[in-house]
């Protein structure tokens, strides 16, 4: 179910995106994500989310959301190791063995770009009455 409100938290962003376009005819086109590891999203149940949610929207009914997963970095507690914190062996460091120090990737969850469409005869209306 959290994937659900990520989706439209997702959608709320590309709504917002379109209302500050002004155009009564754009359409999104695409939305790219960032996903950290721990974050624990599904990218298929996202996937799954989105595709039914945008069917709501007429200016989302044809975007695509284009997902990437950031795996997870830490930094260890005692000697600042970089390391791939892993849940068999308890997030711990595999070189000294002390716990996660800091988290430096792995918590990303960001809309980082979308793409919108304008209608050509709209977009050339607009040039002519900045021309
Ligand atoms: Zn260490």
């Amino acid at each position: 179910m959290h994937e659900a409100a990520i989706a439209q938290s997702i959608i709320d962003i590309v709504l917002r995106r379109l209302a500050s376009i002004r155009s009564d005819n754009a359409k999104a086109q695409r939305v790219s994500v960032i996903l950290g590891e721990f974050r624990n999203v599904e990218p298929e149940s996202l996937a799954f989310a989105f595709e039914n949610m945008r069917e709501f929207y007429p200016e989302l009914t044809e975007c695509r959301l284009d997902m990437e997963t950031i795996s997870a970095q830490a930094k260890c507690q005692k000697a600042q190791h970089l390391y791939h914190p892993e849940p068999t062996s308890f997030y711990l460091c595999p070189i000294c063995e002390s716990g996660i120090g800091c988290l430096i990737r792995g918590e990303e969850m960001d809309v980082v770009n979308v793409v919108i469409e304008i209608p050509k005869a709209e977009e050339e209306k607009r040039h002519a009455r900045i021309g």
